[in-house]
């Protein structure tokens, strides 16, 4: 049985060969094994890690999706933002051009169709490798269509009953769409749809100032946008290292957002065609009409429609799928991987916890998710990048730490790209060189980060930081020189008195 086509918009070439890469209208769901070693429900980036490492190894496996292969990074998340996060720095940079010696390019005036259209060029390109042919020969039975338990050991797929040995849900996440009266009549935007706009919103609300709302509003911001920012804590980002969402918030303020702190969204009124946006900020109500709001206030599990009782796995409906230490459901046979289960919801968790069902459901293995070393970043600009601790984490375990920090104002490479904003600062257990937590704020932020992440990941020291030699100029010498700051607390008084005495007994 063939499935129903799902709709991307606008209808183009660059659509059309998403589509047929990723749900193939002409795609027949081929026929069932008599059994799979596995069946995965969902075909983001944890079920498409999960079937194709596990067919890789010789599994038997089925995998189920009900809408594009490559889920949310690959249609509506990290792809299509980081494109138009990529077209908003050029814009950014082209309007601050004058103080690096260029004057103002005559055109640099934003073509936001343009912009969504190389977004639909170059997800359209990358798609190929989330593609239904590619799985199919990788040796993956692909079945286009909506799973769910039908028994101990049974999915259904559009009629079609697949039986397995273990299951793996991995159905990830949707927006989480907020109750304020009248949004819905009134109509709004999210990740699933605001990766369709064709045309650029004069005025844009941005509600929630999490890392999808602080992305989207300043790349919107930039891309001419006036975007409003409403958020309900006191600063954007607030669950980051303070400094750090400081810098962004400031950054935001200079390019002309405005942010709407400790606020409510009340109600949502359609007036003369415009949208407006009702909203209580210490206790006085306040009014803004705008032309689009996009929403961004939290993700929902996709837990339902999968009959999860029937097989004995337990969820809640905001937290997701239940498991243990080693990914494994409420029902021994059933495992989850990716944002249906996860507290840290990213691109390369999700890779990394169907890594770790593999080994476990297929060979009895016991990886646990504890000993994934995980950062994550904020493609902000600056970005903001995390890895292990934050001082309030070890804080709250009555953990002491010792702070090792560099600015980028003293870095050379930073003072020449003109992007001084930032700095690398790295917790270290009091006493000792281990590395409990970092945060670093640069444009490529993200980029620096795996530096420590290995570090952290191969147990080794601050003290081993310092010895490692970077190129000059780079902006992860900022690592180092942190690292180096350390060095130079172990220079206790006495060691530097024995140094001065062999240098002058030398001299
Ligand atoms: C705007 C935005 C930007 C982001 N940017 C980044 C980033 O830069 N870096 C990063 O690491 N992360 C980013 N993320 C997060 C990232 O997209 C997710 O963490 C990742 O996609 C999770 O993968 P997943 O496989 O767990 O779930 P998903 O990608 O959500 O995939 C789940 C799949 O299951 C399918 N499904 C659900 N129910 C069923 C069913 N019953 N039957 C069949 N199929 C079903 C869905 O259709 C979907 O295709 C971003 C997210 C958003 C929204």
């Amino acid at each position: 049985m063939m499935s129903q086509v799902p709709e991307v918009l606008p209808k183009d070439a660059h659509n059309s060969a998403l589509i047929s890469n990723v749900h193939p209208p002409e795609w027949q769901n081929p026929e069932p094994a008599l059994r799979y070693n596995l069946v995965v429900i969902g075909a983001g980036t944890a079920g498409l890690v999960t079937a194709a490492g596990a067919a890789g190894l010789g599994a038997k496996v089925a995998l189920v999706e009900r809408h594009l292969l490559g889920g949310d990074c690959l249609n509506m998340g990290c792809v299509p933002s980081k494109c138009i996060i990529r077209s908003s720095r050029m814009a950014a940079d082209l309007r601050e051009a004058k103080p690096f010696g260029l004057r103002e390019p005559a055109h640099a005036e934003v073509d936001f169709p343009a912009v969504m259209e190389r977004m639909r060029l170059l997800r359209a390109r990358i798609s190929s490798h989330d593609s239904v042919r590619r799985f199919r020969d990788l040796g993956v039975d692909v079945f286009l269509g909506e799973g769910h338990f039908t028994g101990p050991d049974t999915v259904e797929v559009g009629g079609t009953t697949l039986r397995f040995k273990k299951a793996v849900i991995a159905t990830g996440t949707r927006p989480t769409e907020p109750t304020i009266p009248g949004l819905a009549e009134a109509g709004f935007l999210t990740n699933e749809t605001v990766f369709s706009l064709t045309e650029r919103p004069r005025r844009l609300a941005v509600i929630g100032g999490g890392p999808i709302g602080c992305e989207l509003a300043q790349a919107f911001q930039r891309l001419g946008c006036e975007v409003t920012l409403y958020h309900r804590s006191a600063h954007v980002l607030n669950r980051e290292d303070g400094d750090a969402a400081e810098i962004i918030q400031q950054s935001f303020l200079r390019e002309g957002l405005r942010l709407i702190f400790n606020c409510q969204t009340i109600r949502v009124e359609k007036e003369n065609g415009e949208k407006v946006l009702f909203f209580e900020c210490q206790g006085k109500e306040e009014k803004a009409a705008v032309d689009e709001i996009l929403v961004g206030t939290g993700r929902t599990p996709n837990v339902e429609g999968l009959n999860l009782e029937s097989v004995g796995v337990k969820y809640d409906r905001k937290e997701g799928v239940e498991v243990n230490e080693q990914l494994r459901t409420t029902n021994p046979r059933i495992f989850a991987a990716g944002d249906i289960c996860l507290k840290y919801k990213f691109t390369h968790t999700a890779d990394a916890t169907a890594r770790i069902v593999i080994q476990n459901a297929l060979f009895m293995g016991s990886k646990k998710v504890s000993s994934l070393t995980i950062p994550w970043c904020t493609y902000t600009d600056p970005e903001i990048a995390h890895v292990g601790m934050y001082e309030r984490d070890a804080k709250e375990r009555g953990i002491e730490v010792e702070t090792f920090a560099r600015s980028l104002r003293d870095v050379d490479r930073a003072i020449v790209d003109g992007e001084e904003e930032g700095f690398v600062k790295i917790h270290v257990r009091k006493g000792t060189d281990k590395i409990l937590g970092a945060t670093i704020v640069a444009r490529h932020a993200g980029e620096m980060i795996s530096e420590i992440t290995l570090a952290m990941a191969g147990n080794l020291g601050l003290k081993t930081l310092s010895t490692v030699i970077h190129c000059y100029p780079t902006q992860a010498e900022a690592i180092k020189q942190a690292a180096d700051a350390y060095s130079r607390t172990r220079l206790t008084p006495f060691l530097k008195g024995l140094i001065h005495r062999w240098l002058a007994w030398t001299r």
